[in-house]
């Protein structure tokens, strides 16, 4: 299947002007210090501390297929994604003939994107190659992917965190996990036995409750037999339902009272009898950002499903899934963060104001550097997390390295997805206002990028859940704050303001009665001081050195622009520059 887009994008016009010369006219005026489109670019080669980043936390080569997709996000996909968003999903309830299909129909641009993604293996390749660097280099496509367009980046992740969950169960799995990890793309709505490749959704929250899924309604009764593995029928809804058109989805739902707790289903699109199944999609969200991905509404009104994972642990099975997404929440906030950053960087090198150009302005080149290090400084975090993830599926390495990492990425996932997706959104803002007054105009991405940047901080547990999951870790295994402190502890002796503030981290956790209070801080600083580790060990010495004396210690302000004046900004933002 080969999916094209019919549609242009924004003022791709802009692409011929490269030169950036005084040659385009107007009708009164010759049109000047205009700078040209970023794209086409190439994400990958053009992104020195992306490929760095790879380098650092990879040991197997797996560059060629990372310039690959790093061309293609620079070029159709990134027409795709203007696509995508424009011509929004659009949902059907029933045929011309009064047939209920709940069908949702996609631009070909959207196709283009989950086709392209799916073929490369965005969805699978820690799974089909558990060697070494396997999540690093996907979690580096993701990375690239999520530039074109984040909403595609939904049904992706979904597909590749469901593998963990579903492997719980066997019977399931054997004839579901081939077809997932398949580097097919079918986006037919036919029954997932007709197909070669997979796409998996999930549905865990209900109108009266999101983060508290305890309060589910949804209800599921054995058709026959009961336990794992077995069939049943779900009667309920899910207030959330995105990428409707998957193959199955990870539903939550009580088979019993709520103190025997949830149980975890697969959902299929088609019955295993071909009859469609009583999923019944009530609408399409109308969202202020995510555009590409149909987010829904639907009901079951008795929907064959079977138990995934033990009955009643149902939160248990599916955490898995949500652990993955969580890290995916990460790696796609970061990449929204490297998108406008990016631009920000191209647009400031092309325009001049007041005699002189940007880039040679002390006041911008420190808005711009302090940019650079905080896109940096989360794209080092999210790869810490893939290689931690690469390393506890290493059946040769040592159990003691293996369990250093489930501990710390237990407790660093959650603080990793508070502080990027918190921090996504006013980065956003301020690449825009670098930019300036056509930062906010719909024909570059930065409008979009703005739009999109808090929708990770909310899905996958909002901000208050992440910090209580923190806490709610620690409390439960005091030995994950210990591994964590024990990373935090690989960045001494460089900086005695790191060391300082690595001190009065423990000060902390004296006063627990009222940690819940204050667990955002206590999070943020956590969060600061693992960034600033990650970036002493292995990054830029000029990005860890101005991360360091502008987030540490007091001189760092509320807004970006606040860096003290012994920074390297040249440097800094030359390496983050697109090239
Ligand atoms: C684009 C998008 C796509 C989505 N797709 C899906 C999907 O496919 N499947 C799915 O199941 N869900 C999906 N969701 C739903 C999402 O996961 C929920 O919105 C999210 O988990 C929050 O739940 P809620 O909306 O019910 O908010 P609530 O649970 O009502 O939370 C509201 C606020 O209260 C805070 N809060 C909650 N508990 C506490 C506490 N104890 N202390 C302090 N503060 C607290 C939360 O942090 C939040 O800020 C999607 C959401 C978005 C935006």
């Amino acid at each position: 299947m080969n999916h094209s887009i019919s549609s242009k994008h924004h003022g791709n016009e802009s692409v011929a002007n490269k030169q950036n010369t005084p040659s385009m006219s107007a009708e009164t005026h010759e049109v000047f210090n205009q700078p040209t489109a970023l794209d086409p670019f190439d994400a990958y080669q053009s992104d020195t501390a992306l490929q760095d980043w790879v380098k650092i936390f990879q040991s197997t080569d797996s560059h060629d297929a990372l310039k690959r997709y790093g061309q293609r996000v620079g070029t159709d996909l990134f027409e795709a994604g203007f696509a995508a968003n424009k011509f929004k999903p659009e949902f059907k309830s029933h045929s011309r003939f009064g047939e209920r299909i709940d069908q949702v129909d996609f631009h070909p641009a959207y196709h283009l994107l989950m086709q392209t993604a799916i073929e490369a293996g965005h969805h699978s390749l820690p799974w089909t190659q558990k060697k070494m660097g396997a999540h690093v280099t996907r979690a580096a496509m993701e990375y690239m992917h999520s530039q074109a367009d984040p909403g595609t980046g939904c049904p992706l992740t979904m597909t590749f965190a469901a593998v963990p969950a579903i492997a719980h169960q066997p019977n399931i799995a054997k004839d579901w996990l081939p077809k997932i990890t398949a580097n097919v793309y079918d986006p037919r709505n036919v029954p997932f036995y007709e197909k070669q490749g997979l796409t998996i959704g999930m549905a865990m929250t209900e109108k009266q409750g999101g983060s508290d899924v305890r309060a589910n309604t949804t209800f599921a009764t054995a058709i026959d037999k009961t336990g794992p593995g077995e069939a049943y029928e779900l009667v309920g809804h899910k207030w959330f339902c995105s990428a409707p058109m998957c193959d199955g989805f990870l539903v939550l739902a009580y088979t019993g009272s709520k103190e025997q707790g949830l149980s975890c289903f697969l959902l299929p699109r088609w019955r295993p009898d071909g009859r469609k199944n009583e999923m019944y999609i009530q609408r399409l969200k109308d969202k202020m950002g995510n555009v590409s991905n149909a987010s829904s509404e639907v009901e079951y009104r008795g929907a064959f499903a079977w138990m995934i994972g033990e009955e009643g642990r149902g939160v248990r099975t599916i955490i898995e899934m949500v652990s993955m997404t969580r890290f995916d929440c990460m790696v796609g906030s970061s990449a929204i963060m490297r998108q406008a950053l990016a631009q920000a960087i191209h647009h400031t090198s092309g325009r001049a104001a007041f005699g002189a150009n940007l880039h040679d302005q002390p006041l911008m080149q420190n808005v711009l550097a302090d940019l650079a290090i905080e896109s940096e400084a989360a794209l080092a975090i999210s790869m810490r997390i893939a290689h931690a993830l690469d390393v506890v599926q290493q059946d040769d390495l040592p159990a003691d390295t293996i369990e250093h990492e489930l501990k710390f990425s237990r407790v660093a996932t959650a603080i990793g997805k508070y502080w990027i997706c918190k921090r996504a959104a006013q980065f956003t803002y301020e690449c825009m206002e670098c930019i300036g007054g056509v930062g906010v105009v719909e024909d570059n991405i930065l409008p979009r990028l703005y739009r999109e940047s808090p929708i990770n901080a909310i899905w996958e547990g909002s901000g208050n859940v992440q910090c209580l999951d923190v806490l709610r870790a620690m409390q439960k295994d005091p030995s994950v704050l210990d591994a964590f402190m024990a990373e935090l502890k690989k960045g001494l002796g460089v900086y005695p303001v790191f060391d300082q503030y690595l001190k009065s981290l423990s000060e902390e956790f004296v006063d627990l009665e009222s940690l819940e209070f204050r667990a955002r801080s206590v999070v943020e600083k956590l969060a600061l001081a693992w960034q600033a580790c990650t970036l002493i060990q292995f990054g830029d010495a000029s990005v860890a050195y101005g991360f360091v004396h502008s987030r540490l210690n007091q001189y760092g302000g509320y807004y970006y622009g606040t860096l003290p004046k012994d920074v390297d900004v040249k440097a800094i933002i030359e390496r983050a520059r697109a090239k």
